[in-house]
């Protein structure tokens, strides 16, 4: 059985993108809209041989009512089949009431998470990375699954909780 590396984070954050720079290719659906992952879907990875199951996530809508509980219940699924956590928040948009549930949800795991900032596409986004140290999550490790940047890095951080 090989170790699970759960990725969560709301709609929108770059999530199935990050998976796919994970796998190499394209695998998981990216799209500008959100909420258009729908349920759970796994992937075989390998970084550096090491070989472990990728969990993308999404299925809720944002806007929706009811967002805490949608969020906890699809958030709380994935990370209870996890052996480590990949948390993404959008550098660019910073810490919403929706993050905010999700540190909830991994407090209450116990599982080992590692907080991500996404789309730090260039210098100037490094600065806004800093206010996500409020999550209480530890270091942000500032990625721009997008381009590449920073992603090898944090591959090498997973591995070791993983
Ligand atoms: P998900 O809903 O969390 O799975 O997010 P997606 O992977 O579908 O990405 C949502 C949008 O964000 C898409 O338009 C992506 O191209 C864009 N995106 C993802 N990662 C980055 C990044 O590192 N930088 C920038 N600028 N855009 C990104
Ligand atoms: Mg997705």
């Amino acid at each position: 059985l090989l170790p699970t590396l759960a990725i969560v984070g709301r709609p929108n954050v770059g999530k199935s993108t990050f998976v796919n720079r994970i796998l190499g290719h394209r695998a998981a659906v990216v799209e500008d809209t959100p909420g258009v992952t729908r349920d759970r879907v796994f992937y075989e990875a390998n970084w550096a041989g090491r070989d472990f199951m990728l969990v993308d996530t999404g299925g809720w809508e944002d806007r929706v009512a009811g967002i805490d509980h949608r969020v906890a219940e699809q958030a709380e699924a994935a990370i209870g089949l996890a052996d480590a956590v990949v948390f993404i928040v959008d550098v660019h948009v910073g810490i919403t009431t929706t993050d905010e549930q999700f540190v909830k949800v991994l407090r209450r795991s116990k599982k080992p998470v590692l907080l991500v900032a996404n789309k730090v596409d260039d210098e100037r986004a490094e600065l806004e990375a800093a206010s996500l140290w409020n999550l209480g999550l530890g270091e942000p490790h500032m990625v721009s699954a997008l381009h590449g940047r920073g992603s090898g890095d944090v591959l090498d951080a997973v591995l070791e909780i993983l």
